[in-house]
């Protein structure tokens, strides 16, 4: 069946930290569940672009996704996602590598460069991280009520 005909499993709703997309059907392991599209363009000029979007494509070409047509901009970083980037002939596909339930929040892994850039600043807020500051804190609290007593 041809994809526009199919009904798509994603929708943009609101996430903890502003919009994300979400899985509206179930998604197999391993479904191309979306492609970053943009403008594509040089490296040496996408570097010249200070925008969260570009996505380098290959040493040469970058892909700056900020359009609002690129539904997939809305996708969120996880350090423990559900999905990954899967580069095929020049284009960019957001792939599950688990299966992926009604509802639940599709996520990748930003890499290095883009984190380092604008997640660690303010500190990451994926459901991995946020949950480990959570069992972090409380290890602490219990170790100030243990050497009170
Ligand atoms: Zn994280």
């Amino acid at each position: 069946m041809p994809s526009s005909l199919r009904s798509k499993p994603y929708k943009v709703a609101r996430s903890k930290t502003g919009l994300g997309l979400f899985a509206t059907a179930t998604i197999k392991r391993g479904t191309r569940i979306i492609r970053y599209v943009g403008r594509k363009m040089k490296n040496a000029d996408a570097d010249k672009l200070y925008t969260k979007y570009v996505f380098e494509l290959n040493s040469r070409y970058s892909i700056d996704g900020k359009s609002r047509r690129n539904i997939a901009r809305y996708i969120n970083h996880s350090c423990k996602p559900n999905s990954t980037i899967d580069i095929a002939r020049g284009k960019i596909f957001i792939k599950s590598i688990r299966r992926i339930e009604p509802g639940t929040e599709i996520t990748y892994n930003y890499g290095r460069g883009y984190w380092d850039a604008f997640i660690k600043p303010k500190g990451c807020k994926c459901d991995s991280c946020v949950a480990g500051r959570k069992r972090a804190r409380k290890a602490a609290a219990r170790r100030r009520v243990r050497s009170k007593g």
